[in-house]
């Protein structure tokens, strides 16, 4: 059953209403002013409060501003209830992100009604945030190497390139492409290949810093851009994912197999106008190693 925080200086209304509450089934939590409502609602987590309006201390408006402006307590649905019926109190409290107001004196049926209303709110609103980040996880991940897809893995890229610009700050984008990557799914199957792209993606991930951003750029193709390293620490990061992937056999079915990548390095110099500048150097570099025969890093 859902818990619900009551707050009100006098401690016999307190009762009264949680006397109700307990009758209709919810879980009660009392506070007798502003300032243990802010601790109990910070501590206890209750799913609803019921604020009371006039009380010395902490009135119910400044407590509500309070429980507003933290963020274990912001969510929390306020339900006013107030003596007093004037509109500009009401206004407020509404204004400063209380769910409802009652009046009193407390007709309970009407209070449950708004109490409902509210939680159902506050249940949809909850729905709503976790399906908006799964949406936002599908739009921005690779469903099969869990990194970023290329267009999110572009905007942040971007967004560092501009950074570092901005800072004269060093960075690195290493380009990356699976070699002979047709072969290996034309003998051993695609799944296989999914395997061996898989395995790939967490060489990348085990290479780089927690600050460098890994993506899966294209079928095979990879990108990672890592702010604050110069030429040289990217090399030693497209060294390393190099001399793994050409050491790891890929195991799948009764298969076992290897694979290289090939890698172009790049940093940011002062000719770099844009972004796409630094991509398509690096792209160039990639063509190069390719061409130079392949499971090689070609550095510019
Ligand atoms: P190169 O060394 O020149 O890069 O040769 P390659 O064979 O890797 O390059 P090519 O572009 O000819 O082939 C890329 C292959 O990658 C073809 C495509 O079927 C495969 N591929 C693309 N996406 C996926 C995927 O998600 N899973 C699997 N298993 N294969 C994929
Ligand atoms: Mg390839
Ligand atoms: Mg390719």
């Amino acid at each position: 059953m859902p818990t619900v925080l009551v707050v009100d200086d006098s401690e016999d209304n307190a009762k009264l209403l949680a006397y109700d509450l307990n009758d209709d089934g919810f879980d009660v939590l009392m506070a007798l002013s502003g300032d243990e409502c802010i601790t109990t609602a910070a501590t206890r987590k209750p799913d609803l409060i019921l604020l009371d309006m006039r009380m010395p201390g902490l009135n119910g408006l400044e407590t509500l501003e309070k429980l507003q402006g933290f963020p274990e307590t912001a969510d929390i649905p306020v339900i006013i209830i107030s003596a007093s019926s004037a509109d500009t109190t009401i206004i407020k409290a509404l204004d400063l992100g209380a769910s409802d107001y009652v009046s009193k004196p407390v007709v309970y049926p009407i209070l449950a009604a708004r109490m409902r209303t509210a939680l159902r709110v506050k249940q949809a609103t909850r729905e709503l945030e976790v399906a908006n980040l799964e949406l936002r996880r599908l739009a921005t991940t690779d469903p099969l190497t869990r990194l970023s897809n290329r267009r999110h893995f572009f905007a942040l890229a971007h967004a560092e390139f501009s950074k570092a610009q901005r800072h004269k700050r060093p960075l690195s984008i290493i380009m990356m492409d699976v070699d002979e990557f047709k072969q290996i799914n034309d003998t051993y199957g695609h799944a296989a290949g999914d395997r061996a792209l898989d395995v790939l993606a967490d060489c990348c991930r085990e290479a780089v810093r927690e600050s460098d951003l890994v993506g899966r750029i294209g079928g095979e193709e990879f990108a990672i851009c890592c702010p604050d390293a110069d030429l040289n620490g990217a090399c030693a990061i497209a060294e390393r994912i190099r001399a793994t992937c050409e050491h790891r056999t890929i195991r799948y079915g009764k298969h076992q197999f290897n694979f290289t990548v090939s890698l172009g390095v790049t940093s940011l110099t002062a000719l770099d106008a844009t972004f796409d500048d630094m991509l398509n150097r690096a792209d160039q570099l990639l063509y190069q190693a390719k061409d130079k025969g392949r499971n090689r890093a070609v550095a510019c």
